[in-house]
């Protein structure tokens, strides 16, 4: 494994990392087999962005003692109210999913205490003009967090996070997908053509500001979204002529400025191998530059599975409906009898969806959320 400084923080990261989103809703098993996988191979970060207690607690078993060899990479504001993931600035609840964090991992603190989901004006003084900012720096200065982290998606807004000079760590969707669409992209637009890997050139000025921006910054980066939630490696879905592979995509997160690690979601202990297997490809197999250089579309309107949408007011599992519904897409005719089943065993039918809108709002990556309800309740009802 290779490790990179994060920033000024004095920690260092492996330069693969593991997000552990896949493990939600998940029996501890999985949990198990991706952490010892994990730590098998070297990796020593872990995202946690998820609130939910049994994930929580599911990581925390199958350190098993080994909580010092990895940094945790937790989220003070994602909650999960109501048994729906959500975020809030309430120093209250904050401070009661931060406390619950380092009792279920058996700690006196967290490595990186991120700010969580900062896209908006209104996230932004939700941060920064009211007391959740000094609850965060107190935690800090306890000891409770080592470093102050920040997540978005927008690049103009996580510019100004960086800017701000409280950051020491971003992290930030980034693959050469979304860096070639402008954060307000209009669905369909397509930048084909414009990428250079020698430069930045043909990537979004925005985005290459900002990686410019934190390594001047002494800010680093972990990526989210790396693989573009598996679309990038899809011929199906892929805005390129080709698919790229794991490593291709690895290579290019790695490859912006400022970028320590990069957070590959796994649910296996093969994936697992596939993200560190990385470290062992020549130059010509990461290579993923003629491949970019054909752009055929663009990710904006794709969902990636993020659940940033909820919270739905009638419950709907926005991220796993429309994850259904992709795999169903592949072969209408022939729905994997386990889709079916998984549809079936929600308590929610994507019927319910009541056409309100706050879903589509909040998706940052402008997906049309309705009218995959209606084909989700076309297919599967
Ligand atoms: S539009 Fe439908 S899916 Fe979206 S939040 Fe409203 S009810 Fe839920
Ligand atoms: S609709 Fe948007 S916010 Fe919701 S899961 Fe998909 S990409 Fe994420």
């Amino acid at each position: 494994m290779l490790f990179r400084p994060i920033g000024k923080t004095g920690m260092s990261a492996s330069i693969v990392g593991l997000g552990a989103e896949h493990l939600d809703n998940r029996p501890y098993e999985v949990a198990e087999e991706v952490i010892d996988a994990a730590l098998e191979h070297g990796i020593n970060i872990i995202d946690c962005f998820m609130p939910g207690k049994p994930v929580r607690e599911n990581i925390s078993r199958a350190l098993k003692g080994r909580r010092d060899q990895v940094l945790i990479q937790g989220h003070i504001g994602s909650v999960d109210l109501r048994e729906q993931y959500d975020r809030t600035r309430d120093v209250d609840i904050c401070r009661r999913y931060f406390e619950d964090m380092i009792r279920i991992f058996k700690t006196d603190y967290i490595d990186l205490g991120m700010m969580f989901f900062i896209d908006t004006e209104d996230d932004y003084k939700g941060v920064f003009e009211t007391d959740y900012i000094t609850y965060v720096l107190k935690l800090k200065e306890e000891g409770k967090i080592r470093a102050i982290g920040a997540s978005s998606h927008n690049p103009k807004m996580a510019a100004r996070l960086v800017e701000t000079g409280v950051v020491e760590l971003l992290m930030f969707s980034t693959n050469p997908a979304f860096d070639m669409l402008t954060y307000d992209a209009d669905i369909g637009e397509a930048m084909a053509g414009r990428y250079d890997k020698d430069s930045f050139d043909g990537i979004d000025p925005d985005r290459a500001y900002l990686y410019r921006l934190c390594e001047s910054k002494g800010v680093a980066i972990t990526t989210m979204k790396t693989l573009g939630a598996g679309k990038l490696l899809s011929p199906e879905f892929s805005p390129f002529a080709k698919p790229l592979t794991v490593a291709q995509c690895i290579h290019y997160a790695l490859t912006r400025p400022a970028v320590v690690s990069t957070l590959i979601g796994c649910e296996t202990r093969e994936q697992v191998a596939e993200a560190v297997n990385y470290l062992n490809l020549t130059d010509d197999e990461r290579d993923y530059s003629s491949i970019i250089g054909t752009a055929k579309g663009t990710m904006s309107g794709q969902c990636v599975y993020c659940n940033h949408c909820l919270p739905c007011p009638v419950e709907i599992d926005i991220a796993h409906t429309i994850r259904m519904l992709d795999t169903a897409s592949l072969d209408p005719d022939n729905i994997p009898e386990r889709i079916l089943d998984q549809y079936r065993a929600n308590s929610y039918r994507a019927s319910d969806c009541t056409e309100c809108g706050s879903c589509e709002e909040k998706c940052p990556f402008g997906v049309q959320v309705i009218a995959k309800m209606h084909s989700a309740a076309a297919m599967f009802e």
